[in-house]
């Protein structure tokens, strides 16, 4: 039995299936914002929709995007049968800086590491091998962080990769170990791609 009235209810419900929000923090937010003003609900109400509306993922490499397919997926003169996979969306702003590379992206939105309890299946590796079809795609470069859990990933998706019969090459070290590709100058970045291997 409900001590409020339905439409409060609603509001706790909806607050409570957010992360780390119990029932009480939902109580006290649904409340919090039966106090505020019509204008403070408006704009909290357009802060959502209108970050909901403008942003997603793109539905083939999971770029961060206004739409979907995303600018580089949706560019015809990018070669589809290269796939580049990286650790994160910022990954790729590094990637384009140094305009060496025309193929396509894959954003993993992560590594595995089973020190922090991230497995295969908490990043986008599912999504990735569904877009491997060995006629389309002839090269995916594994771009991942030079950590352990971006040797890993990589070591991981080439294993699930080479039997599809697609080459698989890694990013040379010219990034120094432990380093991101985020904070990886174009030169380097651009040597560890032309440098990158078979594995
Ligand atoms: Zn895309």
């Amino acid at each position: 039995m409900s001590y409020y009235s339905p439409s409060i209810e609603k509001l706790v419900e909806a607050f409570e299936k957010l992360p780390s929000i119990g029932h009480k923090t939902a109580v006290r937010l649904a409340f919090h914002i039966l106090d505020s003003s019509q204008e403070e609900t408006n704009e909290f109400i357009n802060a959502i929709q209108s970050a909901k509306a403008n942003l997603k993922f793109c539905s083939k490499c999971f770029n961060i995007s206004d739409t979907d397919p995303c600018p580089i997926c949706a560019n015809e003169k990018r070669e589809k049968s290269t796939i580049c996979v990286v650790e994160d969306v910022k990954d790729i702003i590094a990637m384009e800086k140094t305009h060496e590379f025309k193929g396509v992206y894959h954003v993993l939105h992560g590594s595995i590491s089973p020190m922090n309890g991230i497995g295969p299946e908490d990043i986008k590796l599912k999504e990735l091998i569904s877009r491997l079809n060995p006629e389309e795609v002839k090269e995916v470069i594994l771009a991942t962080n030079p950590r352990v859990e971006g040797e890993a990933t990589a070591m991981y998706i080439s294993k699930l990769v080479k039997p599809l019969g697609i080459k698989v090459t890694r990013i040379a070290h010219g990034i120094p170990v432990g380093g991101d590709l985020e904070y990886t100058d174009e030169i380097t970045l651009t040597k560890a791609l032309e440098g990158r291997r078979e594995i």
